[in-house]
């Protein structure tokens, strides 16, 4: 097992842009990182240069104490998983999952245990002299696991493995990774877009826009305190609210007229007055019959989801709050909602946290 340290890195494919700026994070030995961006943010580059698959412009790689920029990457011993599997077609599930061993010239014996006892782990014993094109999705992505554990990799690499499957599958996936994470423990940096994925299988997320990282926390300091409007809205389904409005001193005003919201503490100094955004998340507004940090607006839409409902209104764009499924509110009610004061989360004209 390694740790792996990215130290300044940057990248440019060609001369003038960057696709990967600056970039500095640490995955701990045994840690599953997530890197979790838009498409094109540079996340994929990332993962190439680690795996050695793409030069590093500018910066240091490190595995452990040691430099790995110009280490091939045979040297890296890196287990790869990507969106597309990346299976050979000709070869049978057996030969697939052998692959990594037979080129390294391993013992028939051996490589027969190995591959036996990776398949069984995966539920693929029953299917090993089967072509690719004669399984699921979820079974090639798991032919392709295989393949990546065989090799008992110091660090796994993943890129988008479950974008390919059906919802259900994904859900299945994901945790059957995650198992496989617990029981070899080794170092993985694994890269989503899907922010259900981000939250629910890292210790550790790095948010990246733009070639840059926004963020780095687990996901609970992330989800509750994101330090700008970008993270604040990548996170979370529905996104958080986000008002324009100003500032002055401890009052958040929507517009000219309205009454305002009194913030708890003081968020700014008192003679501080300047545009600023009030974020809250759908779970943290209640409609409310007081007029005070309160504010009126009507139903547009309800979802009915089963375990709750989703009420939105229209207040400078489209918001949401969140009810219990049996709320009798109907679409067109007028209604006054406020935001749980402790949850609000203010942001600067610069989209970064006040
Ligand atoms: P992500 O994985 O987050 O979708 P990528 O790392 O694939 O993003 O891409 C980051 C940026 O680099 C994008 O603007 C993309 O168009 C560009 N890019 C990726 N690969 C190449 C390449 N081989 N040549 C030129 N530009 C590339």
């Amino acid at each position: 097992m390694k740790s792996i340290t990215l130290e300044n890195i940057s990248k440019s494919y060609q001369k003038s842009e960057f696709a990967v700026k600056n970039v500095n994070f640490k995955a701990e030995e045994g840690e599953f990182v997530i890197l979790v961006g838009p498409s094109g943010c540079g996340k994929s580059t990332i993962l190439k240069m680690i795996a050695g698959l793409e030069e590093i412009t500018e910066g240091k790689l490190y595995f452990d104490d040691r430099l790995m920029n110009s280490a091939t990457p045979a040297e890296r011993n890196i287990g790869m998983v990507f969106q597309n599997y990346a299976l050979y077609p000709h070869l049978n599930v057996f030969d697939n999952i052998a692959f990594p061993l037979s080129i390294k010239k391993t013992a028939k014996n051996i490589i027969r245990e190995k591959v036996t006892a990776t398949a069984k782990m995966l539920g693929l014993e029953d299917y090993l002299d089967k072509k690719p094109k004669h399984l699921s999705g979820g079974q090639r992505q798991r032919v392709a696991l295989g393949r990546a554990i065989v090799r008992e990799p110091d660090v796994f690499l993943f890129d988008e493995p479950l974008s390919n499957l059906d919802a259900k599958l994904r859900v299945q996936m994901r945790t059957e990774i995650v198992n496989l994470h617990r029981k070899f423990g080794a170092t993985s940096i694994y890269v989503t877009h899907d922010q259900t994925e981000a939250m629910t299988m890292g210790d550790k997320l790095i948010v990246m826009n733009d070639g840059e990282i926004m963020q780095v926390g687990t996901p609970k300091e992330i989800y509750e305190a994101p330090q700008n409007i970008f993270t604040a809205s990548f996170l979370g389904n529905p996104q958080i609210n986000l008002f324009d409005g100003t500032l002055t001193g401890n009052v958040f005003k929507f517009n000219a007229e309205s009454t305002g919201i009194q913030l708890p503490e003081k968020a700014t100094s008192s003679d501080y007055s300047e545009k600023a955004t009030l974020g809250i998340r759908p779970e943290f507004l209640q409609t409310t019959t007081s007029d005070e940090n309160s504010i009126a607006t009507k139903i547009i839409n309800i979802e009915y989801l089963g375990h709750e409902k989703l009420l939105y209104f229209d207040f400078g764009g489209l918001k949401c709050l969140r009810q219990n499924a049996d709320s009798a509110y109907s679409v067109g009610d007028k209604i006054r909602i406020s935001p749980d004061r402790n949850k609000i989360i203010l942001f600067d004209q610069n989209g970064n946290r006040l």
